[in-house]
């Protein structure tokens, strides 16, 4: 979420039906998923929805359809919007169902402090101390909220984060990042990487065409690595958007061959 936006922004292709999927798109969904079986006989994949920490419909409706479908699902959860009585309204979503849902870090307050480029919260313009700061505060802030439902993985804001980063995060005992697919430089030894390579709901393609095309084409890259991320903007997802994404519970559960992991289950 772009910090103090206003305005819900979403993607041209959840504007380019109404209650049913195109049959190319479902076609082209099932071929994609077929080649990579093919090729590997088995796909791995995982479900990150970011922006984590306040309750509201979108919310709401995107664990009840984990829920309904039985399916892991990452939260990266930003410190400074999660609060003791947030946590305890989410409750039905956390305690028993702690196999299905795996919450961890998106940052401190989700706020850009790059001035020149691309936006980053734990970029190379902060200094040492505030980058460790943040990230001590934000995982001692979860620590106390949610205990032990939390998980030693970070999603850095925007995907993006600076060396320093990575090195700080590994010496502070988290155990894996998460960040958009062919992220330069590697994690250090010792802090696994579960990068992303399908961006559901953040697309900024003009035309639903091209939207589509580019999507279908991030599925077949994350189907021929070692799990294929899946990235979730509930804040940014309409009716349609919805229609997507159960479509997509339903169809994997129906592959035996397809397992949907979170990211305890790889670590
Ligand atoms: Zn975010």
């Amino acid at each position: 979420m772009d910090q103090g936006a206003k305005i819900v922004l979403i993607s041209s292709i959840y504007h380019s039906y109404d209650h049913y999927l195109a049959p190319e798109i479902t076609d082209a969904m099932q071929q994609t998923i077929e080649a990579a079986l093919d090729a590997h006989g088995a796909v791995t994949v995982f479900f990150r929805a970011d922006d984590i920490g306040v309750l509201s419909k979108n919310y709401q409706h995107l664990m009840a359809l984990f829920l309904k479908y039985q399916t892991p699902l990452c939260l990266a959860v930003v410190p400074a919007w999660m609060t003791q009585s947030r946590w305890e309204a989410m409750a039905e979503f956390h305690g028993k169902k702690e196999t299905l849902f795996c919450w961890h870090m998106h940052g401190y307050r989700h706020m850009n402090h790059e001035i020149k480029g691309k936006k980053q919260e734990f970029g190379a313009i902060r200094s040492t101390r505030a980058l460790s700061s943040d990230l001590s505060r934000g995982h001692e802030r979860l620590t106390a909220i949610m205990g032990k439902n939390l998980t030693p993985v970070f999603t850095p804001p925007w995907n993006r984060c600076s060396p320093e980063t990575l090195m700080l995060l590994k010496e502070k005992g988290f155990k894996a990042v998460s960040r958009s697919q062919g992220s330069l430089p590697l994690s250090p030894p010792g802090l696994r990487d579960f990068p992303v390579h399908v961006d559901l709901h953040t697309r900024k393609e003009q035309r639903a065409k091209e939207g589509w095309q580019t999507l279908l084409a991030e599925f077949t890259t994350g189907m021929n690595d070692d799990a294929c991320g899946i990235m979730i903007h509930h804040m940014r997802m309409n009716h349609q958007a919805f229609i997507f994404l159960e479509y997509l519970l339903a169809l994997f559960a129906g592959y035996k061959q397809i397992t949907v992991v979170a990211f305890n289950d790889l670590l």
